[in-house]
């Protein structure tokens, strides 16, 4: 979703331009990992990944990080921005030693799935610094592990602010020791609700750090803590491109504003998909994350949920099946999304459009990236329509629509499509507890044809030519049936047989 300056280099499409906001744009088309003064264990261990030439910010930034100079990135996820600060990191850190309890260097992410990212990347990067202890601070996992961790002394320690801050007030952590510090993600924290947290603990620092400064934007609160603690910085600057990838394929479809209708529509979507291998499915409030997973896994679909609200080992859990190819289609939120290293996807759906434009780019790029093709679908009601116009014109183009009615159709009787009406009413008053964020225990590749519709599928043929009804349809039955609301968790003291009473003979 970044562009490139193709005039100049063969770059893989995702990784885009940069400018020096403090100095002459520096072409980097002839720029390579040796030239930017990074150790020989780490140029090593990069030759090993197998990237071939720095991306822009990379090439930009490792050499001001090596300065030590601060650095103030305008870049976001994609651009190889971790590597900007990993890689010079790593050299700075091969001269020195750690303390107990005194970090050298510290990074603070907005979420845990980023830094336990990051950890990756020190790992990847690091391979050749084999006595360099890396620590993760972060919520949802037991103090003790990182006590130890912190208690032999971390080179670097990546953390979220509030488990930090939780260290530090128990008196684990001293900060005085912190040479480098970096901020990643500042916007993303800023939406958090993290700044007075990044603000104080930029003051336990010494004040003679360097400091690396990561955001995709710059609004005001953010343009306020880069006055406040960052020294004569070296603006990098990576250029966002507006416009998605044209390897992808984006399409309106118009939907019934009701809940129920839209998750109808996504069926209808994802089964009329061609060479569908896995697939996002975004959509605008976490609690809708939850429900519309749960409800394409009832539809025999191979989905799971991702969202704030859930824990730690879930969400790892979640994440690790969708990027090893045991869950095919991902349900998740802008928040939880955003930033993570998901691997490309083939299909795209938007549940609701996005309310920012700029989401819109960001969801999409998710698909047809570096030139691969790519499919996103966004299903539209009828009050989304200036949210449509908004995107139209950022993308500077207009969308095309899918004709509704050649989806497949689902025939549902009209209890259960009024139940549906009910609960979505019940739901969207806010009274519904949703509990769908553990991982499917039976995790095996489903291609989304199983969830086909059964004229296709030459079992259920045979099935009607003896006369049975489409197992689908009996379920259906079943459903209908269900008088007592439980569905299939009907507690199990209702399911024992009840005794009859013998009446005493009068
Ligand atoms: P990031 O923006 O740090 O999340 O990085 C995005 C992706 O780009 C990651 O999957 C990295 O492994 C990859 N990457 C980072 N640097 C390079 C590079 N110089 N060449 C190719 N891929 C890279």
């Amino acid at each position: 979703m970044f562009g490139v300056n193709r005039t100049t280099n063969a770059r893989p499409r995702e990784f885009a331009t940069a400018t020096m906001a403090n100095g002459p744009e520096r072409k980097n088309s002839h720029m390579d990992f040796a030239s930017l003064g990074l150790s020989e264990k780490v140029l090593k261990a990069v030759e090993a990944t197998g990237y071939k030439e720095p991306t822009p910010i990379q090439a930009q930034a490792i050499p001001h990080v090596l300065e030590r100079k601060d650095i103030l990135g305008i870049a976001q996820t994609g651009t190889g921005k971790t590597a900007s600060f990993v890689l010079p990191m790593l050299t700075i850190l091969e001269k020195g030693r750690a303390r107990t309890r005194m970090p050298r260097t510290l990074i603070l992410e907005p979420t845990r799935e980023l830094a336990a990212q990051v950890e990756e990347d020190f790992h990847r990067y690091g391979v050749n610094h084999k006595k360099l202890n890396v620590a993760l601070l972060i919520g949802g996992v037991s103090f003790d592990e990182q006590n130890k961790r912190l208690d032999r002394g971390a080179d670097v320690l990546i953390a979220t602010p509030g488990r930090l801050l939780d260290h530090f007030e128990r008196g684990r952590l001293l900060m005085t020791g912190v040479e480098i510090l970096v901020i990643d993600e500042a916007d993303r924290m800023l939406d958090m609700g993290f700044i007075p947290d990044i603000e104080r603990i930029s003051k336990l620092i010494p004040f003679t750090r360097q400091t690396l400064f990561f955001s995709a934007t710059m609004p005001p609160e953010i343009q306020r803590l880069v006055d406040q603690f960052l020294q004569n910085p070296v603006s990098v600057e990576v250029s966002q491109r507006a416009t998605p990838a044209a390897t992808v394929t984006q399409k309106l479809v118009r939907s019934g504003s009701a809940a129920f209708e839209k998750r109808e529509t996504l069926r209808g979507l994802i089964r009329s998909a061609e060479n569908l291998n896995n697939a996002i499915v975004f959509c605008n409030r976490k609690r809708d994350v939850a429900i519309v997973a749960r409800s394409l896994e009832r539809h025999g679909f191979n989905a799971g949920a991702l969202h704030g609200d859930m824990d730690q080992r879930a969400r790892m859990a979640m994440l690790d099946s969708f990027k090893n190819g045991n869950l095919t289609i991902l349900v998740a939120s802008d928040v939880a999304a955003r930033g993570l290293d998901l691997p490309a996807v083939s299909h795209v759906y938007n549940f609701d459009v996005p309310t920012h434009a700029d989401d819109y780019v960001h969801r999409i790029g998710r698909t047809g990236r570096a030139g691969r093709t790519g499919e996103a679908f966004t299903i539209v009601t009828k009050p989304d329509g200036k949210y449509v116009s908004s995107i139209e014109k950022l993308i500077d183009r207009k969308l095309d629509w899918v004709d509704g009615d050649a989806l497949p159709k689902e025939e549902e009787s009209g209890g259960r499509r009024k139940r549906h009406a009910d609960k979505d009413d019940r739901a969207n008053k806010g009274d519904r507890a949703d509990s769908s964020n553990r991982p499917r225990r039976d995790d095996r590749k489903k291609p989304a044809a199983v969830a086909a519709e059964s004229e296709e599928n030459p079992r259920e043929e045979r099935r009607s030519k003896r006369g049975q009804k489409p197992r689908e349809n009996r379920k259906r039955e079943r459903d209908d049936d269900d008088r007592t609301g439980f569905r299939d968790h009907v507690p199990a003291f209702l399911l024992r047989p009840v005794r009859a009473k013998h009446s005493s003979p009068t």
